[in-house]
């Protein structure tokens, strides 16, 4: 775990793969920041070695792809840097506020962050929301809209730390693959800032989506094939090319974006962590992220315990909720072929699978598993009960709200938070079928009355 940082030891050299990312084989760039030494190190998920931060790039050597690294934090020198006192006074309003939690280097994000969109991501609402709240016999349910993104996700706030640590490293060319959210947040913070950028879809990505990218002007690759095609094949492109890689679960830093949203969860409720956090999950990494700024609130003590955190997944790609029902770890878990409404949490094989399992068992949580038809009766619902259009993931939230409070898991007096981590604007056509078709009318006040009539409005 996080909570106690040892000191890094070097790990024995054994056989090292191309593919692991080893800084020798990159061919550019200066080598990290000697700013940052609230960073200790990286730690691999799977066997636990330690790493400097210079040492590996991407994986552990000792599996391939599937070493995902954690980041380990010096939380003293963590503490001597930041405190809720000092956060009270402090005008900047993104994810840039929580600096010294982070893995870059505070110049760069100056220089990048203080002129551009790259300095507002994050620092999103949270809407009380008491109607839902009253609908659902609870007295206390937020909504965090992270579809107020500047490109309409939560995906920004791990593309936000993409882009510094590309110009940091002296990479030319940033790259990803991604269902679609997490490639526009790279686009449109890559276009803020001038920066070379190239993106693998799959061909089958929302149109929205891929519109996005076109717009802010990446050079986008449809692949003809899944995602999990698409993160193979930019996997293989980005060493031959000499590009950074910034896919999820695979650059260690992504985590370290999404857990931004953790801290602001807790400071926008007076440092009051709430009791359950409800998260749409498919690959793993944002539950991962939220758990992993969870657990570094409380090794600084800004909070006092873990609020639960449920993960909903699509009843057609819910892997996780199976693994979890059955008791399997990470690494035990099967490739199953998976489909939904909700494209950006379809995942056969949830490439953060050990960190999503590990932040909800880590936190006395649970894994919902929630249909088409809830997740698209959700789209309204949220919409109408709050005010957040919310894409069809982030509306499988709400729906899995619904669902744990008919279950009996949600307990009148907790108090819950639904991430909703996109805009409804990201796929129009399934919010077009969760709703009637608008009445017609010539223009003409005879025609306005009879529409109204007939649509029961006084
Ligand atoms: C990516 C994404 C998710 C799921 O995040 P994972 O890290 O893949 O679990 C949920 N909602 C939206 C809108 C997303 O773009
Ligand atoms: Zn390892």
């Amino acid at each position: 775990m996080i909570d106690s940082p040892r000191a890094i030891r070097s790990p024995r050299t054994g056989s090292v793969r191309g593919r692991s990312g080893l800084y020798h084989d990159q061919p550019v760039g200066k080598r990290g920041n000697s700013t940052m030494k609230q960073m200790l190190g990286l730690r691999c998920t799977l066997c636990g070695a330690e790493y400097e931060v210079h040492q590996v790039q991407y994986v552990c050597p000792h599996h391939g792809d599937d070493g995902i690294l954690d980041v380990v934090y010096d939380y003293d020198e963590v503490a001597r840097q930041i405190s809720p006192h000092q956060l009270r006074d402090n005008p900047t309003a993104s994810i840039w506020r929580y600096l010294p939690f982070l893995p870059v280097d505070p110049d760069m994000v100056r220089i990048l962050a203080s002129d551009s969109s790259l300095g507002s991501v994050g620092w999103t609402p949270l809407y009380p929301a008491p109607r839902l709240a009253t609908a659902l016999g609870l007295r206390h349910l937020w909504v965090k809209d992270d579809g107020r993104q500047p490109t309409a996700s939560f995906k920004d706030r791990a593309s936000a730390i993409a882009v510094v640590k590309t110009r940091e490293l002296g990479y030319p060319v940033v790259t990803t693959a991604s269902t679609g959210n997490a490639a526009a947040a790279l686009a449109g913070l890559c276009a803020a800032v001038s920066q070379p950028n190239v993106i693998f879809v799959p061909r089958t990505a929302p149109p929205a989506k891929i519109a996005q990218l076109l717009v802010y002007g990446a050079t986008v690759l449809l692949v003809d094939g899944t995602y999990d095609d698409a993160f193979e094949l930019c996997l293989r492109a980005a060493p031959e090319f000499g590009w950074y890689n910034r896919n999820t679960a695979y650059n260690p830093y992504m985590t370290e974006g999404k857990k931004t949203a953790a801290y602001e969860i807790c400071e926008q409720l007076g440092w009051q962590a709430p009791d359950r956090i409800f998260v749409p999950v498919g690959d793993g990494c944002i539950i991962g992220g939220m758990h992993k700024g969870l657990r570094d609130l409380l090794a600084v003590g800004w909070i006092d315990r873990l609020p639960k955190l449920m993960g909903v997944q699509a009843a057609g790609s819910s892997p996780l909720v199976d693994a979890w029902e059955r008791g399997l770890e990470g690494w035990q878990m099967e490739p199953v072929k998976a489909h939904s409404v909700a494209d950006s949490i379809v995942a056969g094989l949830p490439r953060d699978r050990v960190k999503a399992l590990r932040a909800v068992r880590d936190t006395g949580g649970a894994f919902v598993r929630v249909s088409d038809e809830e997740i698209i009766a959700a789209i309204p619902a949220l919409a109408q009960g709050c005010g957040v259009f919310a894409e069809p993931a982030a509306a499988a939230a709400y729906a899995g709200l619904v669902k744990a409070v008919a279950q009996g898991w949600v307990g009148a007096d907790e108090r819950v938070v639904v991430l909703a981590t996109g805009s409804g604007l990201k796929d129009v056509s399934t919010a077009m079928r969760s709703v009637g078709q608008p009445a017609i009318v010539a223009p003409d006040l005879e025609e306005v009355r009879r529409a109204m009539s007939a649509m029961g409005v006084a």
